[in-house]
């Protein structure tokens, strides 16, 4: 027998319960819109739950990245006030261990970070020696980025659910596909919806919903291998960690001059971080845990097969960073959307119709970005409806 299906009607659909979909129905319901948010899994366990949880403002190139990035810091701050999740505000420690890593950041701090505003501050080996027990002294210098955040994504994301759900009003279908979205039309496996705007934020999902819309970007995924590790001395970092390889990774840092002698530097000693795009991270989880990656594999499709060099040469880097053993406890795939070389830009925001907008990251900073982007997209699709009113 068939389950009775649902026939519903709301302002604002949002196709996806990641960091976009959330992001997006924040915007809209503080904006006193009625929203519903439609996710086909009973939880989210895309990529805003697999991550590092940095809110990555010293990697953003400067400009709209970097605009968005703080946007997007300030609503973390007001989430997690409000809805109670484990936050860090500390901000991020990039640590220097050769001179060419060293270089990036004196260049970094000489030129872009003062002309385009980025909050940061040098410290010397002495400086570095004095944080954390000497924990970290084995470094030659670091960039202290204060407005970075950190957050534990497996737990922040329903946090923010259930605040969207009992302080903001908003309707959260779970367990349901949607198959179809048109103008003010929503086909789902547990009902047909209306609704005056659709926003479809669906991950690296590109050929369920706007598949002709996504086919000239030539989508494709990047596969990320990801670790948590426990420390044998109790670690209690308060910042998000990054490396001197995460200076040839962001783009904050990686078309500086100097940044071209420390890509021939790995090139010359330790050639595999590049073939894997490995660059070390790590995020202090609120158990005294770390989650340390990642690696990056782009194809079409990901491939599930996990490399255990890839783990080897991750957990190598973690160990010299913390300079001590590190115990596996987890190991997982992330994936995230990308695109294809020719389509340059981080992001797409499509208007697939007059009344549904698909939005889609294509590099690896959704977390960053995302909130800043939810609220330009819908203060556009509001300020649109009324302006065509009027
Ligand atoms: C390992 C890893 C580490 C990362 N680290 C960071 C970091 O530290 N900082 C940072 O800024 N970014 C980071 N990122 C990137 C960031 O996680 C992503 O950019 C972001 O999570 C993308 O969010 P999303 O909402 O677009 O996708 P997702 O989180 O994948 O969400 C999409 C959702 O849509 C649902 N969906 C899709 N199609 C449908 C449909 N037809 N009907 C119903 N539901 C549907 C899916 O089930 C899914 O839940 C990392 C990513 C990975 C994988």
């Amino acid at each position: 027998m068939n389950a009775v299906k649902r026939v519903g009607e709301t302002d604002v659909a949002i196709v996806g319960a990641g960091i976009l979909g959330l992001s997006h129905a924040y915007a809209a319901a503080s904006r006193g819109l009625r929203v519903t948010v439609f996710e086909r899994t009973g939880t989210p366990t895309g990529a805003s739950i697999r991550n590092f949880g940095q809110v990555l403002v010293t990697g953003q190139p400067p400009g709209e990245m970097l605009t968005l990035a703080k946007t997007s810091r300030g609503i973390w701050k007001h989430w997690a006030e409000h809805a109670g999740f484990f936050a860090r505000e500390a901000g991020c420690l990039l640590f220097a261990r050769t001179d060419a890593e060293v270089a990036v950041i004196d260049e970094f701090v000489a030129t872009r970070a003062s002309q385009q505003g980025y909050d940061v501050e040098r410290l010397d080996q002495s400086q570095v020696a004095a944080l954390y027990d000497g924990r970290f002294a084995h470094h030659k210098a670091a960039l202290h980025g204060r407005e970075d955040m950190q957050v534990f994504s497996r737990e922040a994301l329903p946090a923010i659910i259930e605040y969207l759900r009992t302080h903001l009003g908003v309707e959260f279908v779970f367990d349901t596909l949607v198959k179809n979205v048109a103008d003010g039309y929503l086909e789902t496996t547990t009902g047909e919806w209306h609704a005056a705007h659709i926003v479809v934020c669906s991950g690296h999902d590109y050929l369920t919903l706007l598949s002709d819309a996504l086919a000239p970007l030539g989508p494709r995924v990047c596969r990320l291998q990801m670790l948590r590790v426990k420390p044998t001395r109790d670690i209690a970092v308060r910042h998000a960690l990054l490396t001197g390889l995460s200076c040839l990774h962001y783009g904050a840092f990686s078309d500086l001059s100097s940044a071209q002698a420390l890509h021939e530097e790995v090139l010359a000693t330790d050639p595999a971080l590049l073939d894997e795009g490995i660059h070390l991270l790590a995020s202090p989880a609120p158990d005294g845990s770390v989650i340390i990656g990642d690696s990056h594999d782009y194809n079409p499709d990901p491939m599930p097969f996990n490399e255990e060099q890839v783990d080897q040469h991750l957990l190598r880097l973690a160990e010299r960073l913390f300079d001590e053993p590190l115990q596996i406890m987890q190991r997982w795939q992330g994936v995230y959307g990308s695109r294809a070389a020719n389509v340059n830009r981080p992001f797409s925001v499509l208007k697939a119709s007059r009344g549904v907008t698909g939005v889609w990251m294509h590099t690896g900073v959704g977390m960053s970005v995302g909130p800043g982007i939810g609220e330009s997209v819908i203060a556009e699709i509001v300020e649109g409806r009324m302006r065509s009113a009027a």
